[in-house]
């Protein structure tokens, strides 16, 4: 039986002020939930404040980044033990806006999620098709090939600890969601393709996100899908109530 996991990614938004005011509403609204794994991705600089308020709580802290060094002259870089020292227990690699305005590749995610791995960080693994690629009929073709670059080398033990977000481009910020039945087939050929790479025991265990302008409306039908293990989500995790109203579709 798969836990969900339901993570927010706050991308470029909050200051590290508006960062601890998002975290103290959102406490009392999901304490006590224990069925759904619940993680936020604040940015960097809010990282640390956000850390000590967590605490204790049923909330984990992640980072929506990370370089694969361990140190040195990488101006404007951040490593996988920053964020381990940092709190954070969880990253988000390879986020399609990663790969479209900052030159993310198969092979650069694949970098930065041994460098996680061996960090002992819980990597989420974001792949995803873009509207023109669906529309030529190339949707799995790409999905395929972001879990084989990513994950070619990594054992079954690691590739365990790892979580994939399933996020369609077209979906994201868009207001556009993929219908329970479009989601639910991409994540069946996702596990299908941890089948092939690791066998069906690893296939099984590893959790399947979805992404893509979830809210609390349409969380809970997209959430039933036998092969939905849970959500990263962008827009709605910037208001405490929209993100515990799809963390509750989870329950
Ligand atoms: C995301 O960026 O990971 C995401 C899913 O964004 P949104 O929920 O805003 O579509």
């Amino acid at each position: 039986m798969r836990k969900p996991i339901v993570v927010g990614n706050w991308k470029m938004n909050k200051t590290p002020e508006e960062a601890v005011q998002l975290v103290a509403e959102l406490k009392p609204l999901v304490a006590g939930i224990e069925a759904v794994e619940i993680g936020i991705c604040p940015p960097f600089v809010c990282l640390t404040e956000a850390s000590k308020l967590l605490k204790g709580t049923n909330i984990g802290l992640g980072a929506q980044n990370m370089y694969w060094e361990p140190e040195g002259a990488y101006t404007g870089e951040i490593s996988a033990e920053m964020l381990v020292t940092s709190g954070c227990r969880y990253v988000i690699l390879g986020h399609s806006e990663r790969r479209a305005y900052f030159g993310e590749t198969n092979a650069t995610v694949h970098k930065r999620l041994e460098a996680a791995l061996q960090s002992g960080l819980s990597p989420i693994v974001c792949v995803g098709e873009t509207l023109e690629q669906r529309e030529a009929g190339k949707a799995e073709e790409v999905v395929a090939d972001h879990l084989r670059g990513a994950y070619e080398g990594i054992s079954a033990t690691d590739a365990q600890k790892t979580v994939i977000a399933y996020e369609p481009v077209w979906a994201i910020g868009t207001g556009l969601t993929a219908t329970p039945d479009q989601a639910q087939e991409m994540h069946a050929f996702i596990r299908k393709i941890l089948t092939e790479l690791y066998g069906d025991s690893v296939a099984e265990g590893v959790r399947i996100q979805y992404g893509g302008s979830m809210k609390p409306g349409n969380a809970k039908e997209l959430l039933a899908q036998k092969d939905i293990d849970g959500g990263l989500i962008g827009g709605a995790a910037l208001q405490a109530e929209s993100f515990t109203g799809i963390i509750k579709g989870a329950l």
